[in-house]
């Protein structure tokens, strides 16, 4: 129930310490300054700033279903006007896209959108995940394996996109680092795709330090 989340409200109010009201107003006078701008699933189970211990002012957020950067023909502009405001406004270097094992979006691409009106905003949208699809249909695999691998293959081609739209223009995006990431849920555990391995990595594998701030 909504009541529950204002309730979750005022025990988020009335466990704020020192700290964090000062972090709070602080970012609210200086304004935001990003470390990376993520773009992430809508699902409600994959939240951002808990699977990354991120504080508020740290992630550019973007979330939609399926995680996805749609490419120009497909005529969406509220991913790339959040793209291009963290780069040109906010001066971020790093997008990340973060896909998640289990994707209901590209479960439904998986099935060619059965069940969906095809002229609705949902079945349109997931149109675009049906290249990534297609590859990961190619591959002979159980119905889990080929769902884990459309989702990352998802990954790749809006890495892909990002790269064609803003990374390598002319006298743009030179500085701009993309990453791949996708999160297991079960295991809460990210995998970090690693160009040098040509797939997706466990975070456990690449030697992180998870006490380094
Ligand atoms: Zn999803």
């Amino acid at each position: 129930m909504v009541d529950d989340l204002l309730a979750g409200h005022g025990r988020f109010r009335a466990d704020l310490g020192a700290n964090e009201r000062k972090l709070l107003a602080g970012l609210a006078e200086r304004g935001q300054r990003p470390v990376a701008v993520y773009i992430g699933c809508s699902d409600s189970r994959v939240i951002p700033e808990l699977l990354t211990d991120a504080a508020p002012g740290q992630l550019f957020v973007v979330r939609n279903v399926g995680n996805h950067v749609p490419r120009t023909s497909e005529g969406d502009r509220s991913v790339g006007a959040a793209i291009e405001f963290a780069i040109g406004q906010l001066g971020v270097a790093d997008i990340i896209v973060c896909g998640h094992d289990g994707c209901g979006g590209v479960k439904a691409a998986l099935d060619d959108l059965a069940g969906l009106d095809p002229d609705s905003d949902l079945a349109t949208w997931l149109t675009g995940l049906r290249p990534a699809v297609d590859r990961a249909r190619a591959v002979s695999l159980d119905p889990a394996a080929e769902l884990a691998r459309a989702v990352e293959e998802h990954v790749l081609d809006c890495l892909a996109t990002l790269s064609e739209r803003w990374i390598d223009q002319p006298g743009e995006g030179a500085t701009i680092r993309l990453h791949g990431w996708v999160y297991d849920l079960a295991n809460a555990a990210l995998r970090v795709y690693h160009e040098d391995a040509g797939g997706f990595v466990p975070v456990a594998e690449l030697g992180v330090d998870p006490r380094s701030p």
